[in-house]
């Protein structure tokens, strides 16, 4: 327990200084408490463990929102409570309502909201091995919970009073809402926003001790921890990002690690590895089956195709370009400087697309040319504006298309200045290519499903690969997924995950 300097002892207007220099009310003001996880003394400002919890409840249906919901399996969410439960009771803070939620997407990542409240991905369900990389994960969690890194990373903000928007993509257009132009704004995401090195290096020590506890092989977190990073490679040329760069929904992004400093965290904690369970056929036997890329309800991508079987339409991106679903839209990407989003916007009162156009999503731009249209037999317009981009001006083209239920379709192509005539005919067929599609070809789209099988003599890693979405990566893809090195072979009767249509 900690004594907090009374609020009187600042009045009003000295605290609002405070809060704008940040230094000065660091320095003046707070609360240090020794943190029964990290050992630390811990500046976690006026915030108690009541505060934390209030905040993951208050957040957790935004993170649901914007993830998918939760991924609708009862026995395996069941099975990853019971883990998650299991670790939760090795940690030094016994009052928080450990939660463990399975996130609908095919992103992989893991985070906590403070509180106690935490998350793993299906994506990265998909990727894990044995229940052991799986504790490994959940702990690691549950360690930004216990040592309060949200609340020490909350505070810092708070006292910079930095409030800076995310995840930039590296673009602005006056007058544009920053919503279309910044991917990962949402309250959502500040919650997964990266912690520093120092949290990092924290939560696999404490992580490593909680599930040494629990009697797991503490070994599977850094083995994981290299099998998450050759996936983040992969992605990354899937999604044509320059080498070493990852999407900023991946765990890599969020949780800046590297295995030498896992195995140095595992020499801290003084947990030598190789004892321990691994798990790893009870672990497979709980994910066959379980939905694998895209869940055909929040729209899937086939190729240059993103097809939406719910909203009953589809398009098709220039060529050369890669599309992938995120929580808040549907990106692509071609080349630095090139890319293309696309999401809905409520019409706001617009009836027809040329006001939506100008006086909903660029009222406050200079738009020029702009040009109605009739797109599948819809209301639609055009225009474009001028914007900045990191290598100078761009070119930036809007499309909106009327949807009959008081919202629009919008599309935003963007390209650098002088590639702008070059881009012109493509990004129009793009925007032309929308059309609603049948029931039949709706019912048509099936989620891919991950099976576990046994391998039998005559099975070839090209041959097992082949049902991968991936294109040319689908043997990267499987080798990562079934942790096989490279030019490593399988064995008979090996225990392998592959995609089923
Ligand atoms: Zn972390």
């Amino acid at each position: 327990m900690c004594i907090d300097r009374p609020e009187h002892w600042l009045n009003r207007r000295q605290l609002l200084a405070g809060l704008t220099s940040g230094a000065a009310l660091a320095g003046t003001s707070g609360c240090v408490a020794t943190n029964a996880a990290s050992g630390r003394d811990s500046f976690t400002g006026f915030r108690s463990i009541e505060d934390d919890i209030a905040e993951g409840r208050q957040n957790h249906p935004k993170i649901l929102q914007s993830f998918g919901g939760a991924y609708d399996d009862p026995r395996l969410a069941g099975y990853v409570t019971k883990i998650g439960l299991g670790l939760a009771k090795q940690t030094e803070y016994q009052q928080y309502p450990y939660r463990f939620t399975i996130l609908n997407t095919q992103i992989v990542n893991a985070f906590a909201l403070p509180g106690g409240y935490v998350y793993i991905t299906r994506g990265l369900l998909a990727l894990a091995s044995s229940e052991a990389e799986l504790a490994g994960v959940l702990s690691h969690e549950l360690a930004h919970v216990t040592a309060r890194h949200g609340a020490e990373r909350r505070t810092a903000q708070q006292v910079a009073q930095l409030g800076l928007l995310l995840g930039a993509v590296g673009l602005r257009a006056a007058g544009l809402p920053s919503d279309l132009m910044q991917i990962g704004q949402t309250a959502a995401l500040a919650a997964i926003k990266g912690y520093s090195r120092e949290h990092e290096f924290e939560a696999d020590t404490l992580g490593i001790r909680y599930m040494s506890r629990a009697g797991y092989n503490a070994d599977a977190m850094a083995s994981f921890l290299g099998s998450l990073r050759e996936h983040s490679k992969v992605e990354a040329q899937i999604l044509g990002l320059p080498p070493g760069q990852v999407d900023e929904f991946n765990i890599m992004s969020t949780h800046p690690r590297t295995v030498e400093r896992v195995r140095q965290a595992q020499q801290a904690a003084s947990q030598g590895g190789g004892t321990g369970r691994l798990a790893a056929d009870a672990y497979l036997n709980k994910i066959d089956g379980m939905m694998f890329g895209d869940d055909p309800k929040q729209g899937v991508v086939r190729g240059r195709k993103f097809i939406h079987p719910e909203l009953r339409f589809e398009f098709e991106a220039p060529p050369g370009f890669r599309l992938r679903n995120s929580p808040s839209q549907v990106q692509g990407r071609h080349s630095p400087g090139v890319g293309m989003a696309f999401d809905m916007g409520q019409s706001k009162g617009a009836r027809t697309a040329t006001a939506y156009l100008r006086d909903v999503w660029a009222a406050r731009a200079r738009l020029r040319n702009v040009e109605s249209l009739i797109i599948d037999g819809s209301d639609a317009a055009t225009g474009w504006v001028e914007g900045r981009g990191k290598s100078g001006a761009a070119n930036i083209r809007l499309l909106a298309i009327r949807r009959n239920s008081g919202k629009f379709y919008r599309f935003m192509y963007v390209s650098p200045t002088e590639q702008a005539d070059r881009w012109a005919k493509p990004f129009r067929a793009s925007g032309q290519s929308f059309r609603h599609i049948s029931a039949a070809t709706a019912a048509g789209v099936l989620a891919k499903r991950l099976l576990v099988v046994t391998a039998r003599p005559d099975d070839s890693i090209a041959g097992l690969a082949r049902t991968l979405p991936y294109g040319r990566l689908n043997e990267d893809w499987f080798r990562i997924l079934n942790d096989l090195a490279p030019r490593q072979t399988i064995k008979a009767k090996q225990r392998l995950k592959v995609v089923a249509e």
